[in-house]
């Protein structure tokens, strides 16, 4: 992956914690459903930031390095995808899932408020701890707030 594409997946937080294999991913996001291929002419900047910071995967050119093929969106649309094993609660194609299965979630966005075990911490330039994850995470220490408490949740 190019320099300046790896710019483009900046993103402050850093995932923690394992997957607790709850399924709800798989049973209430279709997080693998949703493919955008870009318009004529191609993706523009504004094109690129809009979509990542509403949490979509950007796929690189293989063509092109540094470019923008196309994006999974990341978008909640609460469908359980068609390769979930309702009776096993496990994935039918595991080994073979898409490349959006294995890197979910990227954002304190997507499992806040659900079962998921992952959580996300990021350390502010003072040395300040927040963390924001999923119910079903563990912080393994109490998060740090800052004193106004302002846009942090745990
Ligand atoms: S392909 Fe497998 S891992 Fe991906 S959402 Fe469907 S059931 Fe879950
Ligand atoms: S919601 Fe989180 S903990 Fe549950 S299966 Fe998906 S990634 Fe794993």
């Amino acid at each position: 992956m190019s320099g300046e594409l790896r710019g483009l997946f900046a993103v402050p937080w850093e995932r923690k914690g394992v997957c607790n294999g709850c399924g709800w991913c798989c049973e209430y996001t279709s997080i693998n459903r949703h493919r955008l291929d870009p318009p004529p002419g191609g993706f523009t900047p504004t094109d690129i930031r809009y979509h990542l910071l509403r949490g979509a995967l950007a796929v690189e050119d293989e063509e092109r390095p540094g470019k923008v093929s196309h994006f999974h969106l990341l978008t909640s649309s609460f469908a359980r995808c068609s390769a979930f094993d309702t009776e096993n609660r496990n994935c039918s194609i595991y080994d073979q899932r898409p490349a959006i299965c294995r890197v979910f979630p990227q954002i304190p966005e997507q499992i806040e408020g659900t079962p998921c075990s992952y959580y996300f911490e990021v350390t502010d330039a003072t040395g300040r701890v927040f963390r924001r994850g999923g119910n079903g995470s563990l912080y393994p220490t109490p998060p740090t707030f800052p004193e106004s408490g302002e846009g942090v949740r745990s």
